[in-house]
């Protein structure tokens, strides 16, 4: 598979390329230059195919010939070693729990399948990369897992000084080894911000920066995986299927709706944002005008400017009104947040926590009472995750499950940093 830039189309590269590359030259970023729809047969048959097939089938095409077919069946094994239940919450209403991994994040599952696309690709070269990657909170500690050990890769980490919860905070600082996490004095944006820049830098060139946000190629695309697990549970309902995303940077809801262009039989998607409201007001108006982050108790989500945009966008040829039949976007207020996880706790026992709340209440307002329909919302981190406000909320105490029990025993290691020239020459000592 060729990808192309989404700045320039005649700029192609390889599956390898991009990975390593991360973002192209022209500061676009990578998208595929053709899909193959799966076929007919695949979907009829998916009920019987574990994850491991089911997941093998749908990146294949993604990766080619350049990782060799027994490879890329061990890297899908390593990536999927947990599980992704399916959860009822209400008569139509499911909550897909993608937070049963390592560092009880969805995003164990990008992190996991890159390092090890990556780890690949360095088998026999003699050289080193060093990823480079901002966090808004989970993608620091599921990065740092999925990638400690990885044989000649660095992996430097930009985070809010002060935005992050105590566990997240944890998990991206306490592994050492090939980990170095850097707190910054400002917010996420200023983080991602620098991270882009460092990315243009010609003095930095010889140090083989990658990223490994959803911008990367190797994390956005194995987040279509699960889109496919759920379907896999709600093909016998026949009913409709509709899906909401907690929103940050868009990579997942991006993922699901590549999974659609692959043929996946999902009717409708919602982007459901906090206060970060830059694509529902973009679907309201015409206008994309992206703005500083606000803080929220969803805080994975506090992202003014969403790099997955533009590869939705892609999707869609620009077409505001085709769009628009696929897609809805909803924003939501913290007090609104809290309110919904405090009633779905009363009327259905389930612990949501911010994120996973905010994907139902899109998900209720797109449903609308509809009997035909049937939905599900992402949950994407592990309630204890964000402990303090689940718990506040909630009037209840969480059992801590083990993998946290053991970093929060562990000691922080970060180096702080303010301006782009403190990361430059913390980059140029790897
Ligand atoms: C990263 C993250 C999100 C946002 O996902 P995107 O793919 O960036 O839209 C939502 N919830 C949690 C818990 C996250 O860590």
């Amino acid at each position: 598979m060729k990808y192309y830039s989404l700045n320039n189309k005649q700029h192609e590269v390889s599956f390898q390329e991009a990975v390593v590359n991360g973002l192209a030259p022209d500061k676009g970023l990578y998208f595929p230059k053709e899909l193959q729809p799966l076929s007919n047969s695949f979907f009829d048959t998916i009920g019987k195919l574990s994850n491991e097939e089911i997941a093998f089938q749908v990146i294949e095409q993604f990766v080619g010939e350049e990782i060799p077919k027994e490879e890329l069946k061990k890297i899908i094994s390593e990536t999927l070693s947990f599980n992704f239940p399916l959860v009822q919450v209400e008569e139509n209403i499911y909550s897909l729990e993608l937070y049963h991994g390592p560092t009880m994040a969805f995003k164990d599952v990008g992190a996991r399948f890159m390092s090890r696309c990556l780890g690949y690709f360095n088998k026999d070269k003699n050289q080193k990369n060093i990823v480079l990657v901002a966090t808004s909170g989970d993608t620091g500690g599921a990065v740092a897992s999925g990638f400690l050990n990885v044989k000649d890769v660095e992996v430097i980490i930009l985070y809010p000084s002060g935005k992050v919860s105590d566990i997240q905070e944890k998990q991206l600082t306490t592994l050492g080894k090939n980990i170095t996490a850097l707190e910054v004095d400002g917010v996420f944006d200023y983080c991602q911000d620098m991270v882009k820049k460092a990315f243009l830098d010609q003095e930095l060139q010889i140090k083989n920066l990658t990223s490994a946000n959803s911008i990367n190629i190797a994390r956005w695309l194995p987040q279509m995986f699960y889109f496919f697990f759920a379907y896999k549970e709600l093909k016998k309902l026949k009913n409709p299927l509709v899906v909401s995303c907690p929103s940050g940077n868009f990579g997942n809801i991006c993922a699901g709706i590549l999974a659609k262009k692959l043929g996946l039989p999902i009717q409708h998607f919602v982007a459901t944002t906090n206060a970060n409201d830059t694509v529902p007001r973009f679907l309201e108006d015409g206008k994309y005008n992206p703005k500083a982050s606000i803080a929220t108790i969803s805080n994975a989500m506090d992202v003014g400017n969403p790099s997955n945009f533009v590869r939705i966008q892609e999707m869609y040829n620009n077409d505001l009104t085709e769009f628009k039949k696929d897609f809805s976007s909803y924003s939501y207020s913290d007090e609104e947040t809290k309110r919904c996880m405090k009633k779905i706790y009363k009327k259905f026992k389930y612990v949501a926590e911010p994120h996973g709340a905010v994907g139902y209440l899109g998900l209720k307002k797109e449903l609308n009472n509809s009997t035909d329909r049937v939905g599900f919302f992402l949950e994407t981190a592990h309630p204890i995750k964000f402990h303090n406000i689940v718990e506040s909320t909630l009037g209840i105490s969480l059992e801590i499950p083990n993998q946290i029990k053991e970093i929060m025993t562990k000691e922080k290691s970060s180096i702080k940093i303010s301006n782009y020239e403190e990361l430059k020459n913390v980059i140029l000592t790897k």
